[in-house]
């Protein structure tokens, strides 16, 4: 199975309710390396940024208003099958229909309050990496 690389953000809720130990315990122990990793505090344009994709959607705002609401730790994860095996850990968008045992269902209040964010394919994987950390900030072991 091909060795990948994803981005995962644990947004403001969870790095508020002190649980970014818990969550990173589960990336290491599902075999994902955390190989790039920063704590921010992000601004309204670079949280527009990321989530550029979105901007048509109706639910744009909130989701930008609670981005910016606390720091959020970014990280960039790699292993095998990594971007499908962080979007397992994670579960789904909605935490009332993710499976039980999932970061979500375990940390996550609401569907604008989820816990975390995964990339979702190989091309999103590598824009939103290099959206926060240089290549000389990876440290691929
Ligand atoms: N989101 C929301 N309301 C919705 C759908 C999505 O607030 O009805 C937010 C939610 O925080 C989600 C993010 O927008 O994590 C991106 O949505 P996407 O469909 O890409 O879900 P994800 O890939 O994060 O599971």
């Amino acid at each position: 199975m091909a060795i990948e690389r994803t981005l995962s953000i644990i947004k403001p809720d969870a790095v508020a309710k002190n649980v970014i130990g818990q969550i990173y315990s589960r990336f290491e122990n599902a075999g994902l390396k955390i190989i790039a990793a920063r704590m921010i505090h992000l601004s309204r344009a670079e949280a527009e940024g990321f989530y550029a994709v979105h901007r048509e959607r109706p639910f744009f705002k909130d989701l930008v208003d609670f981005m910016v609401s606390g720091p959020v730790i970014v990280q960039a994860l790699e292993g095998e099958n990594a971007i499908l095996k962080h979007r397992d850990l994670m579960g789904a968008t909605d935490p009332k229909k993710a499976e039980k045992g999932t970061i979500r269902a375990d940390f996550a209040d609401s569907i604008d309050a989820n816990a975390v964010h995964g990339s979702d394919a190989a091309e999103t994987a590598k824009v939103e990496i290099s959206y926060f950390f240089p290549a000389l900030n990876i440290y691929s072991r």
